[in-house]
């Protein structure tokens, strides 16, 4: 399918039926997978060769729906995780071990924050936070000998920070480590970061993707890029022995789908965060509809925004793609034809005043979600990043008085008549 437009990709791409076989991907509601002979499935656990055996590591439809976001991202190899957090773990893990380190943009998914600066930091991983906005200079100065990654989302989750992907993809490769994205909010519909110098593409799918608010899940996007015997010293992972697999080098047997293999080997293996075909399935329709959904979004929550900049009660609005905002060149440059949905602002009567009118909405909900047909919206000082301290939080780019507003994709007088009632 790769020759394909976008939005033949989003309904076609993954699944390919013979002759007489479904029309739709079918669900491989199945453990585990027959073979005749002993001889083959010990080959199987060899790695020696493809196929299933048991669907904690992998199923043909999470498979064929991990092809689909693989081709819509141009990327190499993907898989399906069980939720967003086990992508963003994973395509750390994969690469570190204890003693190692990573660099992250400050402005990231609260969940994000909390694995990336407590959780594995338990685990002996250290990550160093930058400003997004840092120079070059600075992000510079974040690398150490023991950096194996830097980590970033196209559109932060709730700051509205576009990534200047360039400057963050020299930087790394000029220190000889992937650049890993979170690409949830933009989706492959609007930016591919892998054609901005993205190695490692993550998602999760529980947002757009999915886009009815149906099922939790996440996917790893390999480009393949990233030349991992380059820099052998540093991923010995992926360039020295797996001796759990007799012996095998990841990079010299699956070359560029050793990044996956080694991910699905071991971490799929041991830590077991594997989708459910049944949400596979789902998320699937979900993704055929994801261009005509996206378009939709982008263009009501500019609406609402616009609307918003000229409320008397209204203090700041944030949207990448409204002219005048701090991103709106970044957004112009990665994302041209809209950035996501989810806009942010502040009321003039600061946060008690964002309380006050988020509980006088009627259809537009509080929910602790983004990003789904349905507009919600939420207060993250009180809800997703209530763990973090003031200081923090204006690191995240998370003001005290912000509302993250997911518009979703009703009618938009209706949308914008559920504002206004609320804010008078
Ligand atoms: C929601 C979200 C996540 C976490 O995904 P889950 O599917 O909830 O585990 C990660 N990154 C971003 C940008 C998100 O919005």
């Amino acid at each position: 399918m790769s020759d394909f437009r976008m939005e033949t990709k989003c309904v076609q791409s993954g699944y390919e039926p013979g002759n007489g076989e479904p029309r739709v991907l079918p669900i491989y509601q199945s453990t585990t997978f027959r073979y005749t002979s002993s001889e083959q499935m010990g080959r199987l656990f060899d790695l020696e060769e493809p196929g299933y055996f048991y669907t904690r590591l992998q199923n043909p439809t999470n498979d064929a729906v991990a092809a689909k976001i693989c081709d819509l991202e141009g990327g190499a190899a993907a898989m399906l995780t069980s939720s967003g957090q086990a992508a963003s773990f994973y395509s750390i893990m994969n690469i570190v071990e204890a003693g190692d380190h990573i660099i992250c943009s400050s402005a990231l998914y609260g969940g994000t924050y909390n694995l990336y600066a407590h959780t594995i930091k338990k685990m002996g991983v250290e990550a160093t936070f930058v400003d997004p906005d840092c120079t070059r200079e600075e992000l510079d100065a974040a690398f150490r000998e023991n950096t194996k990654a830097v980590f970033g989302e196209t559109i932060a989750n709730p700051a509205l920070v576009v990534l200047d992907f360039e400057k963050f993809a020299e930087a790394a490769h000029a220190h000889g480590v992937p650049f890993i994205v979170d690409n949830t909010f933009a989706t492959p519909i609007n930016c591919r970061p892998i054609e901005w110098g993205a190695d490692i593409v993550i998602h999760s799918t529980t947002k757009y993707m999915d886009g009815h608010a149906s099922c939790v899940g996440g996917a790893i996007v390999d480009s393949g890029n990233f030349d991992w015997e380059a820099h052998k010293d540093k991923f010995p992972g992926l360039t020295t022995p797996d001796e759990t697999y007799h012996g095998i080098v990841y990079t010299q047997k699956f070359g560029k789908q050793a990044y996956i293999t080694k991910a699905t080997a071991q971490l799929m293996r041991d830590l077991g965060s594997i989708q459910s075909p049944q949400n596979a399935f789902l998320l699937n329709i979900g993704l055929e509809t994801l261009h005509l959904r996206m378009a939709r979004h982008c263009e009501n929550a500019l609406s609402v925004a616009k609307y918003l900049q000229n409320h008397e009660k209204v203090a700041w609005v944030s949207c990448p793609s409204l002219p005048g905002d701090k991103y709106y060149e970044l957004a112009q440059k990665y994302m041209p034809n809209g950035s996501c949905g989810v806009i942010t602002f502040g009321l003039k009567g600061g946060r008690a005043a964002a309380v006050e009118m988020m509980d006088k909405l009627k259809m537009v909900a509080i929910v602790t979600h983004v990003a789904d047909a349905r507009s919600c919206v939420l207060h993250p000082a009180s809800h997703t990043h209530r763990q973090m301290n003031e200081k923090e939080l204006m690191e995240a780019g998370v003001q005290p008085d912000l509302i993250r507003f997911s518009v979703g994709i009703e009618n938009i007088e209706d949308i914008i008549g559920d504002v206004e009632q609320a804010l008078l």
